[in-house]
């Protein structure tokens, strides 16, 4: 076991999300609404030493396993992060986030004249077209979509 792992206290049930790159984790918070609301057990370790020089943000949710439109949103604000699934404290499933080719309904078009934002309650599709610059864009209006300044539906 790493030794960050032990820094904050195993859960029985849920799910581990680790590699969060360093300063991204609140973000993931907000983007997966993981909010304590429920009641449900949540740590979250930022600046975790990860590596020599580096860093890395570790949330530990308690009771809630990941649906696919939560993947693909963690796949979206860090790339690098696994998600670790975890049943009577044994870790019974790892696996890498991927990104998809193409995002649909969870971000917000940044176009407000978007057919998207109208009325029609059109569901977003976006396409990444950029991997590695995390870059997005918008199949209606091909506006192009700069990932950290993106809403979410
Ligand atoms: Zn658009």
């Amino acid at each position: 076991m790493e030794q960050s792992e032990l820094l904050v206290r195993r859960i029985r049930e849920g799910t581990v999300i680790d590699h969060i790159d360093e300063g991204m984790g609140l973000k993931v918070l907000d983007a997966l609404q993981i909010d304590g609301s429920d009641g449900s057990l949540i740590t979250i370790a930022l600046n975790v030493p990860s590596g020599k020089f580096k860093k890395k943000d570790i949330i530990k949710v308690e009771g809630r396993f990941l649906k696919d439109d939560d993947t693909n949103k963690l796949a979206v604000i860090a790339p690098k992060a696994t998600i670790n699934m975890i049943k009577d404290y044994r870790l019974i499933e790892k696996r890498r986030v991927s990104l998809p080719n193409e995002i649909d309904r969870i971000f917000r078009c940044t176009n407000p004249d978007c057919v998207t934002n109208s009325a029609e309650k059109i569901e977003s599709v976006m396409d990444v077209i950029d991997r590695e610059g995390r870059v997005l864009r918008c199949r209606y209006c091909s506006r192009t979509l700069d990932v950290d300044r993106l809403r979410y539906n």
